[in-house]
């Protein structure tokens, strides 16, 4: 199922809780008074006050043509039904929808937990590298790994040792080296979020292991969980491991032992964990890190688009292509998955068998599916049944559309979404839908002709028809104006509540008795396409023709856009409009089908349903999971979780950074060396006058600070608007003469080449500057990419500069409805919109400052440009590890203090 899923029809007779709770109280935030920069011997954790509110805006507009999205890209569309058969065993639960509303809501009114804090690790130094040297001290934990066969053992599992045990919450947690103390406090929090069935925020700085600390302290909890440490009998790990071991041995009764440990596990119902990350690349650090610990015990596995698993050579995208072939109605097969071969590396002692490590990565699988001819990517996911942790990208765990197409039942089972701090966002982008006239054309054109061809269900497809010819009509009439603001070519009609859409439906005979005909109609144009499919693959009846997958997908979100915004519970969650915008792809259809015709550009007019509320699609989330971890390096202010995603977070941590305090210079910089205040906001940035001080400053910087130089903006236009000032006057030739200056692209496609220079630069300067350049500027725009997504260690960033405070565009529509929909429901336990502007917009700067402290061996300078950071409410809302490390000044004197900072960072690295 999808969007459209049928659960969701029922929602307008079903209690939804979402809109009738009480405010939510953000119950405790956990803060680690002495952190490791504080150097302190013992760490006391209090329990603090509520987060002060802080900024913001939305990170992108939304829903960039949401329908294209499914439609063009992932396998997220793609149901089962649509490619072949159920992976699993029957007698796992069907996905469960994100909207089974009669979810029994859990109980919000928990109490506040405070936590005692391990010890402090006083000998922050013994790391991996150094316990690899001292195995005398480690204490073997494991018995030997059962040996692979196979021609893939390139990479055997390295033998690990505990360094480590440690008892934390209860449970005795192992790790590969001794533990920071912020990793304690991480792994604590999250035990008693797994024991105790409850959701935990857990902020932990980059570089502070906390990759680590989630890995061992969740497979920790669950080796207690699986011996009986908590709701189950006692089972002794012991022989689970003989057992492991008896069938690698024993090859021929190894899938008897397989399926004697899989009945044991199903009866114990033992919970899987679900580790998301934001990127494919993001979960082979993850699987690096797991390589580290003693837990390679626990099945895992990892879900991953066909783009990266498909061995089948082909340029098509790889997702039409095995839709292609792997659907009945088209008689076509794909060899390496068919069903000769489609269980034959769908379990562990197979993929074992095949020479697949205990830990592996992505690539480990492909090689193994290349070598024997067998699918991969349906592997992986068959893996899944048996598998104690699953990793996958995060929007697999957060969109109902991927869950019910690749049946993820989360059920009582643990989620962590790591890099969790724009959670909010992906959530109402994924609630958002958006209908685009042309699609909608093809849509009603295949139908015109499936009522044509299938005379005994004519009426089913004519409805479908009719309805959405209706709906390009109105598309078409609805009058439109210009922007006001920006992109001057794109026009747009006033915005629409649920109940306003409602009433416009009514007038051109889009209403309740038309649209509830529709939804008839399309549940059983879909029930046809699965019939067919099943009579089709069985040979029973010759091919009919049925909707394409294409259709499926924009009658499912049409379903689903109706009910919501037809349901008394949303629809005021919603806001809609009409839009008409320049496109450059285009797809035609012929009669059952949409083909890609070259790309060319046309005005293309657009149904927008935007989401306002993302408790639509967290909240039923999370009332399904045992519990829901959320963890990021930037999650502060984090106050507007638990109102915006309707989700009670009781345990909350925010710890500060490994990095010791005097490897790192962080301070406001509220004037500039004409002693020029610097108050970045709309007017000012505009002037000359503020202009030349910030330019000077930053002249200041590049000439202090050696090597890489990051410098945010709050967007595109003021970032060009200060270069060409720049280049009008001899700030930019002074800037130019000791860095290389790069600029952050627009789109995303033309950064790589950028970054690969830009590191070529550093890397050139490292030892000393190429005739006067000393290293590399980095001109980027906040909730870029490169604010967010990439990783600058060591010298690739020994400075970063942020100029303002990155508040969204108060004009853009989609913020200002959001800001009144805020206003609208505070009584509910919304933030007021102004709240929720401005922690946006700090959660946005404060991904900006951790671009450049990775490790704690790293060190650099944090320069915050504005003078509203010496306003103790907005120094606030600062990341801890900014807070506790800020640097106080009373005059401007940037040069010299950058010179000694580096000087002293330099003179400390020469005699390490
Ligand atoms: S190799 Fe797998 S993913 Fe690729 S087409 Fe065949 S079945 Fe589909």
């Amino acid at each position: 199922m999808s969007k459209l899923s049928l659960k969701r029809q029922d929602l307008r007779n079903e209690e939804l809780e979402c809109n009738n709770l009480s405010p939510i109280k953000l119950s405790s935030t956990i803060e680690i008074s002495s952190d490791e920069s504080d150097g302190s011997e013992v760490h006391k954790i209090r329990e603090s006050g509520q987060e002060p509110v802080v900024s913001s805006t939305l990170n992108k507009n939304y829903s960039e043509e949401t329908l294209l999205k499914f439609q063009k890209s992932t396998d997220s569309i793609q149901s089962d039904e649509d490619i072949g058969e159920p992976l699993f065993n029957t007698d796992s639960k069907p996905g469960t929808s994100m909207f089974n509303w009669n979810q029994q809501k859990k109980n919000f009114d928990r109490n506040i937990h405070t936590d005692s804090d391990s010890s402090d690790d006083s000998n922050q130094g013994l790391r991996w590298f150094q316990h690899k040297k001292d195995h005398k001290k480690h204490k073997s934990i494991h018995k030997t790994e059962p040996q692979s066969k196979g021609k893939l053992n390139k990479d055997p599992v390295p033998q690990v040792g505990i360094q480590h045990e440690q008892l934390i919450s209860g449970i005795r947690v192992k790790l590969p080296v001794k533990p920071y103390s912020c990793q304690v406090a991480v792994m604590n929090k999250l035990i008693q979020g797994c024991v105790k069935k409850e959701n935990c925020l857990l902020e932990s700085p980059t570089g502070s292991g906390k990759t680590l600390a989630l890995l061992c302290g969740v497979l920790a909890w669950h080796d207690h969980y699986v011996e009986g440490g908590s709701e189950n009998v006692l089972i002794n790990n012991s022989r689970e491991n003989s057992i492991t071991l008896f069938y690698s041995t024993f090859s021929s009764l190894s899938f008897f032992f397989w399926k004697l440990e899989e009945y044991r596990r199903k009866k114990l119902k033992i919970p899987k964990i679900y580790y998301g990350t934001r990127t494919h690349k993001q979960i082979e650090q993850v699987v690096r890190e797991l390589k580290k610990t003693c837990y390679k015990h626990k099945k895992m596995t990892i879900l991953s688009s066909r783009e990266h698993t498909c061995i089948q050579e082909s340029t098509r995208n790889k997702t039409d292509l095995c839709n292609d072939l792997l659907d009945p109605t088209k008689r076509q097969s794909c060899p390496f998955y068919n069903d000769n071969n489609k269980k034959t590396i769908s379990s562990f002692p197979a993929v074992e068998n095949r020479g697949l490590n205990a830990v592996w990565d992505i690539e480990d699988l492909v090689a193994i599916g290349k070598n024997e001819g067998l699918c991969p990517y349906f592997a992986a996911r068959s893996l899944m049944e048996h598998a104690d942790i699953i990793f996958c990208p995060y929007n697999y765990i957060v969109d109902p559309d991927i869950r019910e197409s690749i049946q993820l039942d989360l059920k009582d089972q643990v989620i962590i979404l790591d890099e969790a701090h724009n959670i909010e966002d992906i959530c109402r982008e994924v609630a958002s839908v958006t209908f685009r006239e042309d699609h909608l054309a093809s849509t009603a054109h295949e139908c015109e002709s499936l009522a044509k061809t299938r005379a005994a269900d004519f009426s089913v497809y004519d409805t479908i028809k009719v309805y959405i010819q209706k709906l390009v009509k109105f598309l078409k009439n609805i009058g439109l104006e210009k922007h006001r603001d920006y992109n001057s070519d794109n026009l747009s009609s006033p915005y629409w509540t649920g109940a306003e859409l409602q009433e416009l439906f009514n007038m051109h005979e889009l209403g309740e008795s038309a649209y509830l005909t529709f939804l008839a109609a399309s549940k059983a144009a879909i029930a046809d396409l699965k019939k067919a499919k099943e009579e089709n693959k069985m040979f029973l009846k010759t091919v009919k023709p049925v909707i394409s997958p294409s259709t499926k997908i924009v009658i499912e979100h049409l379903m689903f856009a109706i009910r919501m915004v037809t349901s008394e519970q949303y629809m005021n969650d919603y806001r809609a409009c009409v839009t008409e915008t320049t496109v450059k792809d285009f797809k035609y259809a012929t009669d059952n089908t949409w083909y890609s015709a070259k790309k060319q550009e046309h005005r293309a007019r657009s149904l927008k349903l935007l989401c306002m509320n993302p408790g639509v699609i967290f909240s039923p989330l999370a009332n399904n999971a045992r519990s829901i971890i959320l963890a990021s390096g930037t999650l502060t202010p984090v106050l507007s979780f638990q109102s915006e995603l309707n989700t009670p977070f009781v345990h909350v941590l925010n710890t500060g950074h490994v990095i010791p305090k005097e490897q790192v210079y962080a301070t406001c910089v509220p004037k500039g060396p004409n002693g020029i205040y610097l108050k970045a906001n709309y007017q000012n940035v505009n002037s000359w006058g503020f202009q030349d001080e910030l330019g000077k400053m930053l002249v200041d910087v590049c000439e202090s600070v050696p090597h890489g130089v990051l410098c945010f903006f709050s967007s595109y236009n003021v970032l060009h608007t200060q270069m060409d000032r720049w280049k009008s006057n001899f700030i930019w030739n002074r800037i130019a003469s000791v860095k290389q200056v790069f600029i952050e692209p627009r789109y995303s496609g033309d950064l790589t080449a950028i970054m690969k220079e830009y590191r070529e630069v550093i890397e050139e300067t490292s030892s000393g500057p190429r005739g006067k350049i000393n290293g590399a500027l980095l001109l980027a725009v906040f909730r870029g990419k490169v604010a967010e997504g990439i990783d600058f260690k060591d010298d690739e960033a020994r400075c970063v500069v942020t100029v303002g405070i990155p508040y969204g565009v108060r004009k853009d529509p989609v913020i200002d409805m959001k800001l009144k929909y805020n206003d609208m429901n505070v009584k509910r336990g919304l933030l007021r919109g102004s709240d929720w502007y401005s922690i946006q917009a700090f959660r946005a700067l404060n991904q900006a400052l951790g671009r450049c402290l990775r490790h704690i061996h790293d060190w650099g300078a944090v320069l915050l440009v504005d003078e509203r950071f010496l306003q103790s409410e907005n120094k606030e809302n600062l990341p801890k590890w900014v807070k506790t490390m800020w640097i106080r000044h009373n005059e401007y004197n940037l040069r010299e203090d950058l010179r000694k900072f580096v000087a002293k960072q330099k003179a400390k690295g020469r005699k390490e």
